[in-house]
């Protein structure tokens, strides 16, 4: 269906307000414009709640997780970033994975199936988008995907 995500993504977020630990700041860094993309939106809520859940899960008390949208030429890139422990370099595209889980400091007693990403990455790619992490370890963790932009010219 085609999406104003602006409205979409800052609706998104009012749930995530309201179900947070206080001590936990959402930022967001979403343009005023009207940007347009063709999604599923059900997919793509599940992808920002299991992003978003991970940057909660891992942030420290108080923390901010900065949720950004960067509109580029023919796509958006949504950025998630949290200032948690922060994921290994070698380890950073396995957490794409089923069933992977990191053993960084919190996650063994933080519960978890290790799905949520593979999910996501799954719903990513049959939106025709890219996704990938950064990470610090010590700093945080960004988490960016993108999704492709209604073109104008149909056909080729
Ligand atoms: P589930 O999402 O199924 O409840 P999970 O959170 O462990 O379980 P994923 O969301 O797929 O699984 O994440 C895989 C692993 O990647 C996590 O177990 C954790 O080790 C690491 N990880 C994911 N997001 C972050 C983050 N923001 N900061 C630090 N580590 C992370
Ligand atoms: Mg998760």
């Amino acid at each position: 269906e085609r999406v104003n995500v602006v409205p979409f993504f800052h609706h998104v977020l009012d749930r995530f307000e309201m179900n947070k630990q206080e001590s936990i700041k959402i930022d967001r860094y979403i343009p005023r414009d009207s940007i347009f993309l063709w999604l599923d939106k059900d997919k793509i809520i599940q992808v920002i709640d299991n992003i978003m859940s991970n940057a909660m899960k891992y942030s420290p008390e108080p923390g901010t997780i900065r949720f950004r949208i960067m509109r580029e030429r023919n796509r958006i890139k949504v950025s998630i970033s949290d200032q948690g422990p922060g994921i290994a370099r070698e380890k950073l595209d396995k957490i794409f994975e089923r069933f992977y889980r990191a053993d960084n400091a919190r996650s063994r007693q933080l519960g978890g199936t290790g799905l949520g990403l593979a999910i996501a990455k799954e719903i990513i790619r049959a939106h025709h988008g890219q996704i990938w992490a950064e990470s610090m370890e010590g700093k945080g963790t960004t988490v960016f995907f993108t999704l492709p932009l209604i073109s104008r010219k149909r056909g080729g």
